[in-house]
C-alpha cells in the first residue's frame, strides 16, 4: 500500500545515510522529493535517479541548512519546482565529539548551528505554505542523546534536545492549523556517522540494545512515513523513540 502517494516532502540532508534512507522509503510510497545535501553532489546525483526510477519526481538542491537566507531560498524554489510541500523533514546534522574541557567555541556553535538553528529556518520558511495549505507535517530528527545526555556529546546533546522543545512549541502554535509537528529520536543507527566508533565500542552498543542489532535507516525512515501519513493525523508534539528499546 502507497502511504504517500502524491504528496511532496522536503528532507534535509539525504545524500547519505537516514536521509538517503528517507527519501528512497518515501518515494516507494509515492513520495515526490525534494532533498538537500551540503558537499556529497554525485551521491546527490545518484540519488535523484534512483529516486525517479521509482516513478516520482525527484530533486536534489546544494543548500546550507544552517543559512537563514539560503533556507528561504531552498523553499522558494522547491515550490516553483515541485508546486507544493507536504511534508518538511529537518534531517540534516553533523557531529563534533570531544568531552568539555577539549571543545573548542566553533565546535559548539558548529554543532547548534547545522543541527538546532536548521531547524528553526527550515520550518519558518515553510511555514507561510503550510499555513496557506491548512496542513502539513514537520518531522525533527533529534536523537536518544538529545533526551539522554551523553558524555562528549555536550554540544550534539544540547542541539538535539533544543528541537525536541522547539517542536514541542510549533505543535501548540500552528496545532489550530492542522500543522502538525513531531519528533523522532533514533538510537544507534549504522550510518556514516556512527563509522567513525572504533568496532569494540559498536559491538558493546549493540549488546545493550533490547533488540541487540543497531538500527537501519529503513527503520527511522518507516516512522517517518507513519507520521508523514494520513495515519497519524491526530498525532502533534510528540517524539517517537526509534531505538530498538534502548531508553526501555
Ligand atoms: P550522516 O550519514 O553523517 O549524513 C548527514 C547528512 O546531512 C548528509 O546528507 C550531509 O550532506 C547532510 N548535511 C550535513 N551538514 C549539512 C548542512 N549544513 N546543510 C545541509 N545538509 C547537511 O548522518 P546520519 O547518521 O544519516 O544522521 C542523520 C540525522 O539523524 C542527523 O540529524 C543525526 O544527528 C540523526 N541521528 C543519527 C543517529 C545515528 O545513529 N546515525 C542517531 C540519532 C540521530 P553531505 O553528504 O553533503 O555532507
Amino acid at each position: 500500500m502507497k502511504l504517500l502517494d502524491q504528496k511532496t516532502a522536503l528532507i534535509t540532508g539525504a545524500s547519505r545515510g537516514i536521509g538517503r534512507g528517507i527519501a528512497m522509503t518515501f518515494a516507494q510510497h509515492g513520495c515526490h522529493v525534494a532533498f538537500t545535501y551540503s558537499r556529497s553532489i554525485e551521491a546527490a546525483q545518484a540519488l535523484e535517479k534512483d529516486l525517479q526510477a521509482l516513478g516520482v519526481e525527484a530533486k536534489g538542491y546544494q543548500s546550507d541548512a544552517a543559512d537563514f537566507d539560503a533556507a528561504q531560498e531552498l523553499v522558494d524554489q522547491v515550490l516553483k519546482d515541485f508546486q507544493t510541500i507536504d511534508v518538511l523533514i529537518n534531517n540534516a546534522g553533523i557531529t563534533k565529539d570531544n568531552l568539555l574541557m577539549r571543545m573548542g567555541e566553533s565546535d559548539f556553535d558548529s554543532v547548534i548551528n547545522i543541527n538546532l538553528k536548521s531547524v528553526f529556518n527550515m520550518t519558518k520558511a515553510v511555514q507561510r505554505c503550510f499555513l496557506k495549505q491548512r496542513k502539513g507535517s514537520l518531522i525533527h530528527m533529534s536523537s536518544v542523546v538529545g533526551v539522554k545526555g551523553n558524555a562528549g556529546q555536550a554540544n550534539y546533546a544540547a542541539s538535539k534536545a533544543g528541537i525536541i522543545g522547539f517542536s514541542k512549541s510549533v505543535a501548540l502554535e500552528l496545532g489550530s492549523r492542522n500543522i502538525r509537528s513531531n519528533v523522532i529520536a533514533p538510537g544507534f543507527i549504522e550510518t556514516e556517522m556512527t563509522e567513525k566508533l572504533a568496532e569494540d565500542v559498536v559491538q558493546g552498543w549493540r549488546e545493550g540494545i533490547p533488540l541487540k542489532r543497531g538500527g537501519q535507516p529503513e527503520d527511522v525512515a518507516n516512522a517517518c512515513v507513519f507520521l508523514a501519513s494520513d495515519l497519524s493525523t491526530y498525532i502533534t508534539g510528540q517524539v517517537l523513540h526509534v531505538d530498538g528499546g534502548m531508553l526501555t
